[in-house]
């Protein structure tokens, strides 16, 4: 009966892959495996074997069955219209990459310029954005009283451990470093900095600032000028630059740099105030009293210093038209700075 029974699958087989359509696999389903069908009509003589063999023919029996109606449903599923579960897995279509992050258009616009003046022989600085009062104002030149105080409005810490307050710029970073350090010096030091104003498109409470300051021995406003030009051509290429005296307590004589708006062209839009500029740079040489704080002799030494803001130099150089944006973590906007 054993080889009636592989017979019969093999035969099974054939027939149904010469099956056309549906309905001759319905007919050969019945045909084999209904219940008048050729394997029940085999299946019937079981009784009569020797009892020895009766449990190896069930078993073998049993597994053809099983064969035979996978082969049939696989069949019969080549001549159904494809339905959306059977689209559900398409071995050909290509997989899914993961998807792989990348860097924030202001990290890489500073590490593009941390390059540039690593290239130039400076080295970064850190410092902490929660600063003493002292550190940020005091040894900056910018004494309790002054009215420059007002320009840096910003976030002061739990008022009964007065003084410490959120850094208004980076420059307590300079006097942090010139605390274990002597000239001569050159670091920048890029950070997140923050300020009390309502925000529009070129304003935020708090962003990025990259702070420089050289100390040697005769240094003077052209060899600023001349590092911040060449800041200014390496990230833009040809720009049009305007130094503009200007007031900061902590340089003098201070400078401020303005770049031509690239987003309108210098016609005037909401980035520019309407004016056509952009103050990109406030700068100047080491105010003499700054580098006292600083443990250094002004009649040895001297130093200039810059913050360069980087969410503006960002949005120019993209063509960024709020600055807003760079914060709102939407991934629509922060997806097209692949670099
Ligand atoms: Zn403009």
């Amino acid at each position: 009966m054993k080889a009636e029974l592989e017979q019969l699958k093999i035969e099974a087989f054939q027939l149904l892959n010469r099956a056309q359509d549906s309905s001759a696999v319905d007919a050969l389903e019945i045909d084999l495996l209904g219940r008048r069908g050729k394997l029940s009509t085999l299946l019937a003589r079981i009784p009569e074997l020797p009892v020895e063999e009766r449990s190896g023919i069930g078993t073998l029996a049993s597994s053809i069955r099983k064969e035979l109606q996978d082969a049939i449903v696989a069949k019969r599923g080549q001549f159904s219209a494809p339905t959306s579960q059977s689209l559900d897995f398409d071995p050909t279509w290509p997989g899914h990459s993961p998807s792989i992050g990348h860097l924030h258009p202001v990290t890489a616009f500073l590490e593009r310029s941390a390059d540039f003046f690593a290239s130039l022989g400076y080295t970064i600085a850190d410092g902490p954005e929660v600063e003493t009062a002292t550190n940020n104002f005091d040894r900056l030149n910018i004494p309790a009283n002054h009215p420059a105080r007002d320009l840096w409005d910003t976030y002061y810490l739990n008022p009964a451990r007065a003084g410490l307050l959120l850094r208004t710029h980076t420059s307590p970073v300079q006097v942090r470093y010139m605390d274990s350090h002597k000239p001569p010096v050159y670091i920048i030091s890029p950070g997140r900095v923050y300020r009390h104003e309502a925000t529009d498109a070129s304003h935020d409470t708090n962003f990025t600032q990259l702070e420089g300051l050289a100390i040697d021995r005769d240094l003077h406003l052209t060899d600023l000028l001349g590092t911040l030009e060449a800041f200014l051509k390496h990230t833009f290429g040809k720009v049009k630059v305007q130094v503009r005296p200007s007031f900061f307590p902590f340089v003098e004589p201070g400078v401020e740099l303005h770049m031509s708006c690239l987003l309108c062209g210098g016609k005037g839009c909401s980035a520019c105030k309407q004016t056509g500029w952009l103050e990109m740079l406030g700068a100047g040489m080491v105010h003499p009293t700054v580098l006292k704080n600083m443990h250094v002799d002004p009649a040895k030494f001297s130093g200039f210093a810059f913050g360069i803001g980087v969410e503006r130099m960002t949005m120019l150089l993209h063509g960024i038209p709020d600055v807003r944006l760079l914060l709102s973590g939407d991934q629509r906007f922060l997806e097209q700075f692949h670099y």
